[in-house]
């Protein structure tokens, strides 16, 4: 009786201790299922098929009839078990809203990752297919009708090789590429910009050692932040995504990624990443964001000119030393097994610098008396900014700018979708809440450049309307306070 009594109760006991103990570990189980950090990356081919393909990045539209590199979009997915975000950085000049829109919509709808969870950025080579019209450039309305599909099927395919994985980040530093191209006009010496007004104090690219020019406004950005993932299991490289305020180097008169894509090529060569030894493993996908690099390019305009030079040559030199400067940034990384993720985005309304009335008659009457050159296209810079300012009558009185603020672990990255001026870029990093920071340029539409208002008061190419520059002046400190209040209101929010 007794003993039946013991063992009865003991078996309370014991079904009780289970019970407690599943209760313990079941939250940790459902923890440690809910808290498995994955990712995946796959770079999806873009590059165009029909031929020639009109480019974007110069003032007359140009076309490639061949290609050098291939175009990719190279997309990343990381997963903290309960929210997934995606980066998808694309080898192009810049990608309208419509565009981006539509890619994360299919690319949802497919995976069912939030819209507002996928960033969409531009790396800005000058040698891809066009996607927007700039200046005299415009797509092939077929190459852009059929991106968004190749988009969200990279981002898919990202999304489905997510596997138990590792993350880390950190910055390197390689200021021997980077110089501020906008120069300070000596007083007595004002040039005519394409308006025919001669009030410009700064002048971008003037030229090898100008002598009507003092000095560069020197601020760079030589920061290479680092966000790298690595397969749980055996360690293996899976991705390494960059980022650099530099405009483009330029180079090639094919189709071209430029140096973003060399650098992807040169970081997977230096991570051994793939080697023979992961043969049937997802390859290892490297990519170059473009940071704020909106006044910020890759010559020296302090110096003599360089000697001649092989096409694509300076592309190589650009892509070996920034992935040397983010190698060594590699090799201090601290990989951790789980951090948190998470995604802010907003809408901001900006107004359009529109022409006046006067401006839209000026333009309308010199371009009737400017004869086309045989291309069929203006050759003069005021002729082809008074087409823009007929074509920016077009344009609405405000447009509503998409901003996002995404958070991996204490590091934050902010989108904006225009060519960030360097001093908002560092500005961002001096006041996010967040231990590490970095912005890329370009993303989720094209809004134009993007200068401080102290800038504007400077003039310059970048601060000449165009539908490449028209946010109202005051755009940029609007950007900066509403990416603050979203990057503290993330940094206070507990990560879902
Ligand atoms: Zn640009």
């Amino acid at each position: 009786m007794l003993c039946e009594e013991i063992m009865k109760i003991s078996t309370c006991l014991c079904s009780l201790g289970c019970a407690l103990l599943s209760l313990i570990l079941a939250p940790t189980a459902a923890w440690s299922a809910d808290r498995e950090f994955r990712a995946g990356a796959f770079a999806q081919p873009i590059s165009p098929t029909k031929f020639p393909a009109p480019v974007n990045g110069n003032m007359k539209g140009a076309f490639a009839t061949s290609i050098h590199d291939p175009m990719h979009a190279r997309c990343l997915a990381l997963h903290d078990g309960k929210t997934e975000i995606v980066f998808c950085i694309v080898d192009a000049c810049a990608i309208p809203r419509d565009v981006c829109d539509r890619t994360r919509e299919l690319a949802s709808q497919q995976t069912g990752i939030p819209a507002d969870n996928i960033l969409i950025s531009a790396t800005h080579t000058h040698s891809a297919a066009a996607l927007t019209p700039l200046f005299q450039s415009a797509p092939d309305p077929d190459f852009v009708d059929a991106l968004p599909e190749r988009l969200a099927a990279g981002i898919a395919r990202a999304h489905a090789q997510l596997e138990p994985a590792e993350i880390g980040w950190g910055q390197g530093s390689d200021p021997s590429q980077v110089f501020n191209r906008r120069w300070l006009v000596k007083p007595g010496e004002a040039y005519e910009n394409p308006f025919g007004g001669k009030t410009d104090r700064a002048r971008m690219n003037p030229g090898y050692q100008n002598p009507t020019v003092s000095r560069s406004f020197g601020r760079v950005d030589p920061a290479v932040a680092v966000l790298a993932v690595r397969s749980a299991a055996d360690k293996r490289p899976l991705a390494l995504f960059a980022n650099y305020s530099l405009h483009y180097v330029g180079g090639w008169p094919a189709i071209s990624a430029d140096y973003f894509a060399a650098f992807a090529a040169e970081i997977g060569q230096r991570l051994h990443a793939d080697d023979g030894r992961y043969a049937n493993k997802p390859a290892f996908v490297g990519a170059m964001s473009n940071g704020t690099s909106g006044d910020i390019n890759n010559v020296n305009f302090g110096g003599p000119p360089p000697g001649p030079r092989q096409p694509g040559e300076q592309i190589q030199v650009v892509a070996r030393s920034v992935a040397e400067a983010a190698l060594q940034a590699y090799g201090k990384i601290q990989f951790k097994s789980h951090v948190p993720l998470d995604v802010l985005a907003g809408e901001l309304e900006l107004e359009v610098r529109k022409p006046s009335a006067d401006e839209l008659q000026q333009a309308r009457d010199l371009l009737e008396k400017t004869p086309k050159d045989s291309d069929g296209q203006y050759g003069s810079m005021p002729a082809i900014y008074a087409r823009e300012t007929v074509l920016l009558e077009a344009y609405p009185e405000r447009v509503s700018v998409k901003l996002q603020v995404l958070r991996i672990g204490d590091l934050s990255v902010a989108a904006i979708p225009s060519e960030v001026f360097v001093d908002v870029g560092l500005d961002l990093k001096k006041r996010t809440p967040f231990a590490q920071h970095f912005t890329i340029s370009l993303a989720n539409g094209y809004n134009g450049y993007l200068p401080t208002a102290e800038h504007h008061q400077y003039g310059g190419y970048e601060t000449w309307r165009a539908r490449s520059s028209y946010l109202e002046v005051d755009a940029a400190a609007k950007i900066t306070l509403r990416l603050i209040e979203l990057l503290n209101a993330l940094e206070k929010r507990k990560p879902q």
